[in-house]
């Protein structure tokens, strides 16, 4: 296994370096790239836009994946059965909503971090948001993302969250950061739990490449543009190399932003848009198993 430093030092060399890493890994299980979007609905913004969000894309032949907290998935249940009704996946994001408005910087903020709270309330939200799905779409969920996840990536997290997900029967999660990726590929195996990292930036590929960053952070430095260009590098990539692409955003950073469905237009173009369910199907005998 590649430890963080040697990965950070290949890094220093050349960043394509880390995305040669990736692809190495990637090849074992994939023969042509393929292009996962899912979207975390964190606040009701994002239940007036997802609508609107979700038609634009599939008219473009994208179908994004959800995570929707449960009590979220409740406040925008008409929404969001429309949405599951064209053929969406909808993943577990807990029960309990995760962001507040902050009426002092009228904006929302991050609240409920899972390295913040007992086991035992962990385990209750994870049922929270299973129940939920039930409830509002009759499923039973399969998959699972980690509210604020980038906070919750210490091996007894880990560990934990995937004891927790085994009880309830679930196949897969959504939850680690893109080092994983380059250490273990595009999935693997942990605790009869398979993980699926999320992509990071081309030109930083140690950072998650989400909305946040590009369109939505009060302090950010990033730009749209500078999303839609680092999509046309990743997609680039991909069309050389089989990898797969894992990008999550939320609906309501970029309901107005063209450079976003220009993003997303151009991996599609290069990589076939699945979910994680069809993503399983295909690679889930040869995955890779750690510890
Ligand atoms: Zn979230």
């Amino acid at each position: 296994m590649l430890d963080y430093f040697l990965l950070k030092t290949l890094h220093r060399i050349h960043p394509n370096l880390i995305w040669r890493e990736y692809a190495r890994k990637s090849k074992k299980i994939l023969y042509e790239s393929h292009f996962i979007l899912s979207f975390d609905c964190d606040t009701e913004e994002d239940i007036e836009v997802a609508l609107g969000v979700h038609s634009k894309l599939q008219e473009m032949g994208i179908t994004p994946v959800y995570a929707v907290p449960g009590e979220l998935l409740r406040k925008g249940e008409k929404v969001y059965q429309k949405i599951y009704q064209t053929g969406a996946e909808f993943i577990n994001h807990g029960g309990r909503e995760h962001t507040y408005f902050d009426t002092v910087h009228n904006r929302h903020a991050s609240c409920f971090f899972y390295d913040q709270q007992s086991f035992n309330i962990l385990k209750e939200d994870i049922f929270l948001g299973h129940q939920a799905l039930q409830d509002v779409l009759g499923i039973t969920a399969k998959g699972w993302r980690t509210p604020h996840f980038g906070t919750f990536q210490k091996t007894q997290h880990l560990e934990f969250l995937y004891r927790v997900l085994k009880e309830l029967d679930y196949q897969f999660s959504t939850s680690t950061i893109p080092i994983k990726g380059y250490q273990y590929g595009s999935a693997y195996k942990s605790n009869h739990i398979t993980e699926i990292p999320v992509t990071g930036m081309f030109g930083e590929p140690f950072n998650i490449m989400d909305t946040w960053a590009y369109f939505a952070a009060p302090d950010r430095v990033k730009t749209p543009g500078e999303y839609k260009e680092a999509s046309h590098k990743l997609a680039a990539f991909a069309s050389d190399h089989p990898i797969l692409i894992n990008i999550y955003g939320d609906p309501s950073h970029i309901h107005d932003q063209p450079d976003f469905f220009q993003a997303m237009q151009a991996i599609a173009k290069i990589a076939k848009n699945v979910n994680y369910t069809q993503f399983l199907e295909m690679t889930d005998e040869n995955l890779r198993h750690i510890r």
